[in-house]
């Protein structure tokens, strides 16, 4: 079997010219030229021959060469039909990859793995289009589809809000998800060169472990989350506020106040505040106490 060939700008551009590949800007197409990047997001998704990744957006196919070059097998969804044929042509070689042409946001994840894994978890890799990484993160960490892991170059805001903590400017929802249904890691911080074309912003490849148990309890996941996202919708306001206009949300002023002077807060706290652990004991009182 061949070795991966595609991770270099003059390969790239060659594939580029022999179809006349006209990139696309609303697909976020910035394609990876950088090998020493490649191996090292294969090495941190810690792919073995057992494993069926699913891969997001390849693109020519330039991670997938790397990913089917360790992996039992690679299911590749890209949308753009015009990389379609490319990447027959990319991955001949690699007889353990199935391209399927499609909007992972419109892909049935659950039906996926129990076609193409026998329902088993997949490991999922990505350099993913910028304009929907939170969407398929969110996605992907919420549903409970069957993934081990995500390792992912995204923007490097995303990944500082990702990891922010409690305090910080950049903390909110995104964080507290990640937080609740994973390990982060940053792995590599990655320059525009690294792409063809440049994106404007610098990037991060970022490994995110799903937990088995998450690290808090809470009697009712879904209302601490709708919670979670009506205290950051409005960033100025105290938690106390955020919660009462809320839609989805039931509770009074009053209510949300009985249960942070419990939790030891006064009632003027805003979201931006509070950790993880705090946001599920408000919760549970809340559910207890007003339900
Ligand atoms: N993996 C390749 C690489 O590293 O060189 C390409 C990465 S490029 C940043 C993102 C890829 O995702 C593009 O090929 C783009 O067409 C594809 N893409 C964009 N939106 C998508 C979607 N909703 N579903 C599937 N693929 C998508």
């Amino acid at each position: 079997m061949a070795g991966p060939y595609l991770g270099n700008a003059k390969n790239t551009m060659d594939v580029i010219r022999r179809y006349d590949f006209a990139f696309q800007k609303r697909f976020g197409q910035n394609f990876l030229i950088d090998e020493n990047i490649l191996k090292k997001i294969v090495e941190s998704a810690e792919i073995s021959g057992d494993d069926c990744v699913l891969e997001i957006g390849p693109g020519i196919g330039t991670l997938t060469q790397y990913l089917a070059s360790d992996a039992g097998k690679v299911i590749a969804v890209e949308i753009d039909r015009n990389l379609i044929p490319v990447l027959h042509d990319t991955l001949k070689e690699w007889n353990n990859v199935e391209i399927i042409n499609q909007d992972i946001l419109k892909t049935d994840l659950f039906s996926l793995a129990a076609e193409k894994n026998d329902g088993k978890n997949f490991k999922t890799v990505a350099n993913l289009p910028y304009y929907i990484t939170t969407p398929i993160i969110m996605h992907l960490l919420e549903s409970n589809v069957p993934v081990d892991s995500i390792t992912v170059m995204i923007q490097k805001e995303v990944a500082e809000r990702m990891q922010a903590e409690p305090g910080s400017k950049d903390y909110g929802a995104l964080s507290l998800a990640v937080q609740y249904y994973s390990e982060a890691r940053v792995i590599v911080k990655v320059p525009c060169t690294s792409f063809i074309p440049r994106p404007k912003v610098e990037s991060e490849v970022i490994h995110l472990k799903k937990y088995k148990e998450p690290p808090v309890k809470v009697s009712d996941r879904d209302l601490m989350f709708k919670i979670i996202r009506a205290s950051f919708n409005q960033r100025r306001k105290t938690l106390a506020n955020g919660i009462k206009n809320a839609s989805g949300l039931s509770y009074t002023r009053e209510n949300v106040e009985d249960v942070l002077k419990t939790c030891g807060y006064s009632a003027s706290v805003r979201g931006e505040q509070l950790p993880l652990s705090d946001f599920a004991r408000i919760t549970d009182l809340l559910k207890m106490r007003y339900s």
